[in-house]
């Protein structure tokens, strides 16, 4: 099996790197540096048997820490196992960033009743998996558990699995493949929405992901192709720049209030949180949980930064001169009822009624 780097997108990479093998694909579920909530989130998928959309989706969980029964001596048995290769990892799945201080060492985080560091079993373990997935932003880039990275200050040394922030590397190194041929692949947000991690394991199941099928930043297109900003609510006010101005308001949350989701890759307002849900919809600007460094924008959250009165993160393909003179094109042209609803927490001017029929 070749180790060589095989980044998505690279021209040798459009072949699924998978084949789905007999059974159901082993997964493992390890938990470090985090706060747990992916795993909570993860019990919030669309389903009333969650156990049954596992099944169905061709996934065995071997072991979760919140789910599984099994512990101390039975735990580390099965851990064993999977390095010497008497139980098949198909996926290792690792939930919260990698602390490697102090100095390195990781002895931050030991795993409870071996005495070794989390970091050494994730690198063995990831040496003989098939697959490496990196649930939530913690562990795809250090995530809000490696907040002070970006300037300097990181005590607990967090990185994520094959990204230290913005940068590739973090613990496994940018040249790590699990041994089917894929890179970490990022299930990442904060935290990640239970479809995403579904549908990802579904598709490792299947051997229905390829390296194609992974965006730039080594993300399942699946959901890492759309825009938060497709299929918002508030859309109609983002058209004519009808904008919110306080919380609580219904226009658009771009130029004022901190929302990124003309830039932030991700499906929520179309695949929706618990079957009805969205930051946007419930009132909050997206903070582009799904890239890497979100945690430290560099501005606070509900506020958006500006340069001589223009948004500085301007939608994603959008040259500034266009959302200039758009801005300035759709603004002279709002409508009255947009204008006065988009700073109300409710229509105050409904719609007009009108006939569609043709005479
Ligand atoms: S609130 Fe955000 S996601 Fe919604 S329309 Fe405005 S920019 Fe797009
Ligand atoms: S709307 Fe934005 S901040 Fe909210 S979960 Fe989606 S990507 Fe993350």
């Amino acid at each position: 099996m070749s180790r060589s780097p095989s980044w998505p997108g690279s021209p040798q990479s459009d072949s699924p790197a998978t084949t789905p093998d007999a059974g159901p694909l082993n997964v493992l579920w390890l938990q470090s540096g985090g706060c747990g909530g992916c795993s909570m989130s993860l019990l919030c998928a669309d389903t009333p048997d969650f156990h049954a959309l596992l099944r169905d989706a061709g996934v065995n969980l071997m072991w979760h820490p919140s789910l599984s029964l099994a512990s101390g001596d039975e735990f580390l048995d099965l851990l064993e196992a999977c390095l010497q290769g008497r139980t098949r990892l198909d996926v290792l799945c690792v939930e919260g960033a990698l602390l490697r201080g102090p100095h390195g060492s990781g002895r931050f985080h030991l795993l409870a009743g071996t005495g070794r560091p989390m970091i050494d079993w994730v690198q063995r373990l990831a040496s003989v998996a098939r697959h490496v997935v990196a649930i939530g932003a913690c562990a795809a880039w250090g995530g809000p558990s490696a907040i002070g990275v970006a300037s300097g200050l990181n005590p607990t040394e967090a990185c994520g699995l094959q990204y230290e922030d913005d940068h590739r590397g973090g613990l496994l190194g940018t040249d790590f493949q699990g041994q089917a041929g894929l890179p970490v692949v990022n299930v990442a947000g904060c935290p990640t929405h239970p479809g995403w991690v579904i549908d990802s394991l579904a598709a490792l199941a299947a051997g229905e992901m390829a390296p194609t099928d992974l965006d730039p930043l080594g993300r399942p297109r699946l959901y890492a192709d759309q825009l938060v900003h497709h299929g918002c609510t508030r859309n109609e006010y983002y058209e004519y720049k009808a904008s919110a101005e306080k919380p609580s308001d219904l226009g658009c949350m771009m130029e004022h209030m901190g929302c990124k989701g003309t830039q932030a890759h991700a499906d929520c307002n179309t695949r929706l949180w618990n079957g009805e849900g969205s930051c946007t919809r419930g009132g909050y600007a997206c903070i582009s949980c799904t890239e890497p460094g979100f945690q430290s924008p560099g501005h606070p959250f509900h506020t958006t930064p500006k340069l001589a009165g223009i948004p500085i993160g301007l939608p994603t393909d959008m040259p500034k001169a266009w959302f200039v003179a758009l801005a300035s094109l759709s603004k002279s042209a709002t409508p009255r009822r947009v204008k006065l609803n988009a700073v109300a927490d409710h229509p105050v001017v409904p719609p007009a009624v009108k006939k569609t029929r043709l005479p």
